[in-house]
């Protein structure tokens, strides 16, 4: 389950248990919130994330596991 808290979202990874935080701007977060009450296609809201990023929004996956499962690059952006 996905928290929106200030301008960062935080997930816990269903794999290994950790939880990881994604910055987001204030248009970005906008977009998500959209994105999260209406559906639709991630990648068409939000552009500006890569696979990673994405992925993590979508499934909370943190990027080592991601890696793992997916062979998704590693992004600076979620810690
Ligand atoms: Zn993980």
């Amino acid at each position: 389950m996905i928290i929106v808290n200030a301008n960062e979202i935080v997930d816990r990874c269903s794999m290994c248990g950790k939880d990881s935080h994604l910055r987001l701007t204030d248009e970005e977060l906008e977009v998500l919130k959209k994105y999260l009450s209406n559906g639709g296609y991630i990648q068409e809201c939000l552009p500006s994330l890569n696979k990673c990023e994405r992925e993590f929004i979508k499934s909370g996956y943190c990027p080592s596991c991601q890696e793992l499962i997916f062979g998704n690059g590693k992004t600076k952006r979620i810690y």
